[in-house]
């Protein structure tokens, strides 16, 4: 599933590849994603310019010049690319095609995906009940730690609510408390001020290096320059389970937590 890095390093993608570009026309080839893809969605985004290209969470944000918003979500499965005209495969269900020849293509084999606009971003739907992005300015310690007490939901799950903080996947969330040195089972609102300190600046440093780094290199995902990312090379807990940790060499556990797999080191990682 394409994470926050890999959302951010498309739109840095775009920004390059299609910003201040003019739509010329958009070809829809299969309307059923999550969402049902409007029958006007081909003439609404006719001769529209790209304004700019934002991130928020995993939402793709094209600003439209009409002060209309499309909104994309590539849920479990999907990728955009530069393509040409020829070589449309299985699951190409959408390409916009610009002015100057550029097409962007839109690729979903499980159709988890959504493309959607709207004209009124902070009341919509699907963002409204979202909590901060995490390399935004009302993400810090501070903010998690009064969020958290009296919580007893494990902190795993409280860091990877979307209504807390959005877009810390599995993998990022398993890394930076590895790097706080928290076990993912601890109750959130027991963990001390201090150590929400480490885990928010953990959270961002983490997030960052995986952009810098192209994102986790997953299956079915391709970034905006088709080229897989590397992060996952360097990740220190995050499916090593039974492997030593690099730090103490204590054998990596796993546990699930929310129906989600947690990989921790008992030795490393301490209980709050
Ligand atoms: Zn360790």
């Amino acid at each position: 599933m394409p994470e926050l890095p890999e959302v951010e390093v498309i739109r840095q993608s775009l920004d390059k590849k299609i910003k201040q570009k003019k739509i010329k026309k958009v070809i829809v080839r299969n309307r059923s994603l999550r969402f049902k893809i409007p029958s006007n969605f081909e003439s609404f985004l006719r001769g529209l310019k790209i304004i700019k290209i934002d991130r928020f969470s995993k939402y793709l944000i094209l600003y439209l010049s009409n002060s209309h918003y499309c909104l994309i979500h590539l849920g479990m499965s999907g990728s955009l690319r530069i393509a040409d005209k020829e070589h449309i495969k299985k699951h190409d269900h959408i390409d916009i095609c610009f002015n100057d020849g550029t097409i962007l293509r839109y690729c979903d084999p499980r159709r988890f995906g959504c493309f959607l606009w709207s004209d009124d971003l902070d009341n919509h739907f699907l963002l409204k009940d979202l909590g901060p992005e995490p390399l935004g300015n009302h993400f810090n310690g501070e903010y998690l730690f009064k969020l958290s007490r009296k919580r007893r939901t494990p902190i795993k799950n409280f860091i990877m609510n979307s209504k807390i903080v959005v877009g810390v996947g599995n993998i990022y969330a398993s890394e930076a408390l590895y790097a706080s040195g928290i076990k993912p089972s601890s109750q959130a609102g027991r963990v001390p001020r201090n150590k929400y300190e480490i885990l928010a600046h953990e959270i961002v440093t983490i997030l960052k290096k995986s952009i810098k780094d192209g994102g986790t290199t997953l299956r079915d995902f391709v970034s905006g320059n088709n080229e897989p990312g590397y992060f996952k090379q360097s990740l220190k807990v995050y499916g090593r389970e039974g492997k030593e940790c690099y730090a103490c060499k204590t054998i990596i556990k796993g546990q699930r937590i929310g129906q989600r797999a947690s990989a921790y080191c008992p030795n490393c990682q301490t209980r709050f």
